[in-house]
């Protein structure tokens, strides 16, 4: 039987829902060529090569047709046996057919399991596993482009590198542990202070490019606020670069929040049109001010619309109360081409107007006018630095980890000469930290490596 209760058969639809001209059922589990052979009406598919093949019913009637694809373990994604039905992409037929893989012994796959198998067999260490979802999610071309890199283990292996120069340290200042009336000379042979050194360069490098894969990973919201009429909706349709919410002249329009997703140089940036934040006694309205309120609380930027020829009226006075105190918000004069003043930014708000803003855009969202100066600004806002190689779609935990890393090794670099149980502390959380990312860490995995490098002769 394919159906054992320790490595049970595992099978799902691969395929988006829906109609299309494929549809694929992956199967993955241990010994799979009966299977395939009960499905097919007893051919033998050959590890990677397409099979052309009816795929079969209990009594033998074809459920459909298409091609079976057969890895052999441990050649395969999940590095188990895996079988993969193509037949056609119609949601009854791939019911059909998943129905068949349940009754010769498969269960139906949990969310992410097939990767998880892969993990646990060691096809994909934890960064890389994650990268299957980021790679599926991304909501940028840049981002995926990141996404398959880590895939494919760029970011894992600058992990790697990281922890192989940490266990070297570590492995110098344990065994000098062993020896402390040499301790000193010894550790000052080895340069073990310049290698901490090196270390924390490395460290840092990684994490400002984790840092900047995470803002393409996550990318920023963006929420417009402001008094009725001054522009909101507008400018939402200026940057989308089509018409996403409705501009009337009527004030108040935009009742409900209207969302877009636009792409600033790879960053995928979610701009929120708020409904306006203030007290209201009308039902529908107040969905859409809730809606708001939590567009509000998500945001990365605030972009504060203003009229400068009203300046602060009660309206504005009452969403600006309504913002996180440590929400960033840049102060937008819009509608420039009435006032015949000249598109620009200014870093520090003077006069009057006390948005709590530190900067000011004037711009038309008619003309077009500033709109480059804002985009720009916004990007500058989360520190974005552009597209480059080295950069890995990093996750916020990923981030953590690096951070965490950090702290131990600023502290490792503190420790004085007669410190070096704490340095050896520091080093093992810093070690603990960065492998938490690829997931590989145990404590034995570790004395397996100082074991094996350092007791001979001794
Ligand atoms: P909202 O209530 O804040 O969303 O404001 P709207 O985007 O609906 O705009 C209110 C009115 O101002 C509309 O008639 C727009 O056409 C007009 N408007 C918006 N931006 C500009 C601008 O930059 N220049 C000019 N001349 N009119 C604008
Ligand atoms: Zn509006």
């Amino acid at each position: 039987s394919t159906n054992t209760s320790k490595s049970p058969t595992i099978a799902a639809i691969a395929t988006a829902t829906g109609r299309g001209g494929v549809g694929v059922i992956r199967i993955s589990g241990k010994d799979l060529l009966p299977f395939a052979q009960q499905i097919t009406g007893g051919k033998t598919p050959k590890p990677r090569t397409a099979l052309y093949t009816d795929f079969l019913d209990q009594n033998g009637n074809a459920i459909d047709n298409g091609l079976l694809l057969y890895f052999a373990a441990p050649a395969s994604f999940t590095g188990e046996d895996v079988i993969e039905l193509q037949g056609h992409g119609g949601q009854i037929v791939l019911q059909m057919l998943l129905q068949r893989c349940l009754e010769l012994g498969a269960r139906i796959a949990e969310a992410g399991e097939f990767t998880k198998r892969a993990f646990l067999n060691n096809k994909l260490d934890l960064a890389q596993a994650e990268s299957v979802a980021d790679l599926i999610d991304a909501s940028s071309q840049s981002a995926a482009r990141m996404a398959v890199r880590s895939l494919k283990g760029a970011f894992s292996q600058h992990i790697h590198s990281l922890v192989e120069d940490l266990i070297t340290l570590r492995m110098l200042v344990e065994a000098t542990l062993d020896f402390p009336e040499e301790e000193i000379d010894f550790l000052e042979e080895a340069d073990a202070k310049g290698k901490l050194a090196r270390l924390q360069v490395q460290l840092s490098t990684v994490l400002q490019q984790a840092g900047q894969g995470a803002i393409l990973r996550e990318g920023m919201n963006v929420v417009l606020v402001g008094a009725p009429n001054v522009g909101k909706s507008s400018l939402l349709n200026a940057l989308a670069g089509d018409d996403v919410a409705i501009v009337t002249d009527i004030a108040g329009t935009t009742r409900d929040t209207v969302r877009e997703q636009i792409t600033l140089d790879g960053v995928p940036i979610h701009i929120t049109d708020t409904a306006g934040l203030r007290q209201t006694d009308d039902v529908v309205e107040k969905i859409g001010i809730e809606r708001s309120e939590k567009a509000v609380q998500n945001a990365d930027v605030a972009l504060v619309l203003i009229d400068p020829d009203e300046g602060l009226n009660d309206t504005t006075h009452e969403i600006l109360f309504r913002l996180p105190e440590n929400l960033k918000r840049i102060e937008i004069h819009n509608k420039i081409d009435l006032r015949g003043e000249q598109a620009g930014l200014q870093n520090e708000v003077s006069g009057s107007l006390k948005s709590g803003a530190d900067m000011l855009i004037k711009l038309s969202a008619k003309t077009g006018e500033g709109l480059d100066l804002l985009k720009q600004t916004l990007l500058d806002a989360i520190g974005w630095q552009g597209e480059s190689e080295g950069l890995f779609l990093a996750r916020t935990r990923h981030i953590h980890a690096l951070q965490a890393a950090q702290v131990e090794l600023e502290n490792a670099a503190l420790c004085g000469n007669n410190q070096l149980e704490l340095l050896a502390e520091h080093l093992r959380l810093a070690q603990v930290a960065c492998s938490e990312i690829t997931g590989e860490f145990t404590a034995d995995d570790l004395l397996g490596v100082i074991f094996s490098r350092f007791c001979i002769g001794k």
